[in-house]
């Protein structure tokens, strides 16, 4: 029987695992049955394919009809075949060489997806572990939460509020509210795929909520891999550079095959009357020297490995590059909208401060009231901001196993980031329903009308509302991240476990303050960020004053007039605003959709703008940035698949590596470009002159032989350049401008 149609128990038994997945030895069985799950990619071109390719180049196609002509007049005068025989080597040996640096720049790109590749949390041996997606098979217990990719086709075991989006699947792109119980249909009818509501699919994404499924079908047996029956390789499109760059070469071929006729043309006309055979394929060769001098036929291998290695370089420097044209735009970067939490300071918090009556019932609460939770060591796993909540409770004596049990979780309002607070409801041992509540104080604050004052819940009056207001600004002054805990109590369990049904008439409990240290490197990041004519910008969900410490601290402003909150921001018009972006260096208490805002106000004065994001919402602003940037720790996987760029370690100091080997990399190419045009036009001014004085200095073959070796070498040496001393210390070059700016035609 379908598993959507069968208990949860029973699709348990039928995938033969159980509540709590399987063994790692019995998962790593059924991965050599099975294989792994990832859907078959489409036909990579054959060795043969490839090379052919190479050879459809204008340029060997003219070394092509050369070799024809000399082995022709050798057969008509019985010369030797020397001539035909080298200028087919260099025809081959080109051909190798293309069709090896192009797998080799192929391999350092698959090897990135690699390092960028999906993993999913999974249950094995009873604990929670990180895998790789491929290697799930069926009967895995996996935990899904918003934004996570859905990895294989799977049922829901346990459904929190859970939403997923599954327009790949569909076609239907408002998220479907999933949940766990067994389908029923009527008289055996199949149910549609869009209405298995205790169904996930491979290729949809987690929006809301959480929850956690057994995987029922893997790989190609999955839904996605019936409709797609190979996936067809997405291709990597070219940069912005090399589509100039082909286009200067296919104008250079007509150009310089131009040149050649109006030589052989002279040479003919010269001859005339007396016109020999011999004669014409001795102007025809000199013709085709000309052509072999003037063609730069190592640019666009050149390019390529330099990029390749471009990008190897920067992944040592944990930045993934996932779209190359981000190389390019990287070295361009004008502004940098980076997060505050993760990726300026260290997410490493601490909770050093409270302020409320009843401590032990604050640290309760804010500790129920979160998704992390105490390993064997006492140590807290999951988020920071809710390990650092679970481990003061454990400090102030209340190990989170211990007040789970006697408060069991019973549903909740997951957290997000436009409410800016989470809810969850517990039974208590008596039977009575209690709901804790957390989130940003400000937020909390406005749904609380009672204040618990160590004895009893009374009516919170205007000036105890003040008081709390002036604490928590005391406490984000000195730099603290600051929540506020609340409860509610139930006379039953709640109807329903919607956000608006919950957060409201809450009694306020308490706040805690906690530092996150800034990270020791993104002082000095931003300081050469400014040398180099980048504007550092940072955004966060935080409070405004917390974040104006901040940013004091690390140098990104001066005063507390260049910050601006989310609220004040939807004050003012998109028109006023792209005028005014430039006074801003620090939003606060921003939603998602302020950094669209931001990332468009600051195209709109024309600069190349990078942005960081990781959580679900910040696919939109990653998307409309020049460069986005996905975190590759706390990223959501929603947010990693659009982004152009991946920091391994969330680190900021890592886009500002990125951007200045991007430049680099900018730099060296132009440096390649240059020798190899500067040296084609002398050889072809060689060639030309000495023909015209009636010499013919040097044959085709010499010619090809010399530039087969003294082209490519070169070349290469100036692309893998290290950085020039001030490469910090420029102004962003100009994205629109062209390789030949600053006089390099001179
Ligand atoms: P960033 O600086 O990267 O934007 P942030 O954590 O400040 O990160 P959000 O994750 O959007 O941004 O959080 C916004 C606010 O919501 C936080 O400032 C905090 O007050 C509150 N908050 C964050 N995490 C939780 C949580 N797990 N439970 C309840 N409230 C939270």
């Amino acid at each position: 029987m379908q598993e959507y149609l069968l208990e949860r128990e029973n699709v348990i038994e039928q995938q033969n695992s159980s509540e709590n997945g399987l063994s790692a030895q019995e998962a790593a069985l059924r991965l050599e049955q099975n294989g792994k799950n990832r859907l078959k990619e489409g036909r990579k071109a054959t060795l043969a394919e490839r090379f052919l390719r190479q050879l459809a180049d204008p340029m060997i196609l003219i070394l092509i009809a050369a070799a024809g002509v000399s082995g022709i007049t050798a057969v008509c005068s019985g010369e030797s075949f020397a001539d035909v025989v080298i200028i087919l080597l260099v025809v081959l040996i080109n051909g190798i060489l293309g069709v090896l640096q192009e797998s080799k720049a192929e391999r350092a790109i698959e090897a990135l997806q690699e390092i960028a590749a999906a993993t999913s949390k999974v249950l094995r041996d009873g604990r929670q572990i990180i895998v790789r997606s491929e290697e799930l098979v069926t009967g895995d217990v996996i935990l899904l939460e918003a934004g996570d990719a859905v990895p294989a086709d799977a049922r829901i075991l346990e459904c929190a509020s859970m939403k997923v989006e599954e327009a790949a699947l569909t076609g239907e792109s408002v998220p479907v509210s999933k949940k766990e119980e067994a389908l029923r249909t009527e008289d055996g009818k199949d149910v549609p795929l869009g209405d298995r509501k205790n169904m996930v699919y491979m290729g949809s994404t987690v929006v809301y909520g959480r929850g956690r499924a057994i995987i029922t079908a893997a790989g190609m047996d999955t839904q996605m891999g019936k409709i797609a029956d190979s996936l067809a390789k997405a291709k990597e499109s070219q940069t912005p550079l090399q589509q100039r760059l082909n286009q200067l070469s296919r104008i250079l071929s007509v150009l310089v095959l131009g040149i050649c006729l109006f030589i052989f043309g002279v040479d003919l006309f010269r001859m005339y009357p007396e016109i020999s055979a011999g004669g014409i394929v001795d102007t025809f060769m000199v013709a085709v020297s000309l052509a072999v001098a003037a063609i730069p036929e190592g640019l666009a291998t050149v390019v390529t490995i330099v990029l390749s290695m471009g990008v190897t370089n920067m992944s040592k420097k944990n930045a993934v590059i996932r779209k190359l044209t981000a190389v390019e735009t990287l070295g361009c970067a004008q502004v940098i909208c980076s997060d505050k939490t993760g990726t300026l300071t260290q997410n490493r918090m601490t909770v050093t401060e409270y302020k409320g009556k009843d401590e032990k019932l604050l640290a309760r609460a804010m500790a129920l009231c979160s998704d992390a939770r105490l390993d064997e060591k006492n140590q807290a796993v999951g988020e920071p901001t809710e390990c650092a909540l679970v481990s003061y409770a454990c400090k102030c004596g209340m190990p989170k196993g211990e007040l789970e049990a006697e408060a069991v979780r019973i549903g909740e309002a997951p957290f997000d980031s436009m409410r800016k607070m989470m809810s969850t409801v517990h039974r208590q041992k008596d039977g009575s329903v209690i709901q804790f509540t957390k989130g940003a104080p400000d937020e909390v604050l406005k749904r609380c009308t009672r204040f618990f004052d160590g004895k009893e819940a009374v009516p919170l009056t205007n000036r105890l509302r003040e008081e709390i207001l002036e604490a928590n600004k005391a406490m984000a002054d000195r730099a603290l991240r600051v929540l506020c805990g609340a409860m509610r109590i139930w006379e039953k369990e709640p109807e329903g476990y919607e956000p608006e049904r919950l957060e409201k008439g809450l009694c306020y409990i308490g706040l805690t303050g906690m530092i996150d240290p800034v990270r020791p490197e993104a002082k000095a990041a931003i300081e050469e960020c400014k040398a180099a004519g980048i504007r550092p910008v940072m955004i966060t969900g935080d409070h405004l004053d917390t974040a104006v410490a901040i940013a004091m601290e690390l140098g990104i402003i001066t005063d507390a007039s260049q910050a601006i909150t989310g609220s004040r921001l939807d004050e003012i018009s998109d028109e006023d605003f792209a005028e005014e972006a430039e006074k801003y260096s620090v939003y606060a208490r921003v939603q998602p959709e302020h950094k669209v805002r931001i990332v468009k106000a600051w195209k709109k004065k024309g600069k190349i703008t990078a942005m960081t994001g990781d959580g679900v919402n910040d696919a939109p602003s990653i998307k409309n940035a020049d460069i986005g940037v996905g975190m590759g720790i706390t990223g959501t996987d929603v947010t990693k698949n659009v982004a152009d760029m991946v920091l391994a370690d969330d680190n900021f100091a890592t886009i500002v590596a990125a951007v200045g080997e991007g430049r680099r990399i900018y730099d060296n190419i132009r440096k390649s470009i240059q020798f190899l045009l500067a040296s084609n036009l002398a050889e072809v001014l060689a060639i030309f002159s000495a023909t015209l004085m009636g010499f013919t200095i040097l044959k085709p073959v010499h010619l090809l032989w010399i530039n087969l070796i003294t082209d490519c070498f070169p070349a290469l040496a100036l692309g893998m350049e290290e950085a020039e001393e001030d490469i910090m210390k420029r102004r962003p070059r100009d994205s629109g401008e062209g390789i030949f700016a600053g006089g390099t035609w001179l």
